[in-house]
């Protein structure tokens, strides 16, 4: 009786690890034509990713645990990436960061190595930013191969992790990606820092829909660097600790 009973815990803790979230992230401020291509983009992604089509395609971490990771798109740029990196040092929080190779020239390549040095992840996100679900396979590997290199060249670390732009996907992407031993990194959470430009409304965006195990999205943006502070303060005062993405999904991040 009691080996069944740990039998179902053990049925239970597995069930739930595996758990794929909805994304959530909405505003009063977003207007009915966005609200509906968001929610028709969030269904079209999400349908073959639960349903087990596309696989090593990552939402959010384990429901189980109040943890959440902050995650940070399109850097490096020489404003607002190095005031984010402040704040999060400020509260000794560690992210990670979905960058663009192409834009790692000249005057952003140390805020790069900073990012690295201070224990954040510098992760792929391509080196043009282009739909990769709009491109053949050799084009979709030669995107992130080519970042990934560049990024290495700075960091010392080829990273195995990525974020498509604009979270676009398909079979193809999905393939091929997992052909070259990549991850596939989405969100459970979009702060919406790109659409609101209302700082309050990016922080009660998030404090209003979080869950445990999210993955939050957040840009190098003007409203990021305005909402952060405040937003990792009521994150961690309603009992929710931040954790570098590898370490809450408890994979690797580099090569
Ligand atoms: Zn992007």
């Amino acid at each position: 009786m009691i080996r069944l009973f740990f039998f179902f815990l053990l049925l239970r803790t597995f069930s739930c690890a595996d758990t794929i979230y909805d994304i959530r992230g909405s505003s009063p401020l977003l207007d009915a034509n966005m609200t509906q291509f968001l929610n028709t983009w969030r269904t079209d992604t999400l349908t073959p990713i639960q349903s087990g089509i596309y696989t090593n395609v990552i939402v959010n971490g384990n429901p189980n645990h109040k943890r959440v990771a902050l995650t940070f798109d399109d850097a490096p740029d020489d404003n607002n990436t190095d005031k984010l990196l402040d704040i999060l040092d400020y509260h000794g929080v560690k992210a990670a960061f979905f960058m663009i190779a192409r834009t790692m020239v000249e005057g952003n390549i140390s805020v790069v190595q900073r990012t690295n040095d201070e224990g954040h992840l510098v992760l792929n996100h391509t080196l043009s930013h282009p739909r990769l679900s709009d491109l053949n396979e050799s084009s979709i590997v030669y995107q992130l191969d080519h970042a990934a290199e560049q990024i290495e060249s700075i960091t010392g670390h080829y990273p195995l992790l990525y974020r498509p732009p604009y979270g676009s996907i398909n079979s193809l992407v999905v393939e091929s990606t997992n052909n070259h031993g990549l991850t596939t990194i989405l969100w459970s959470l979009d702060s919406l820092d790109w659409t609101l430009k209302d700082s309050d409304a990016v922080v009660e965006n998030v404090i209003s829909n979080v869950r445990n195990g999210d993955i939050i999205l957040m840009h190098r943006n003007a409203t990021s660097v305005a909402s952060l502070s405040e937003m990792i303060e009521e994150l961690k005062n309603k009992g929710y600790l931040f954790e570098r993405l590898d370490e809450m999904l408890g994979i690797r991040a580099y090569r």
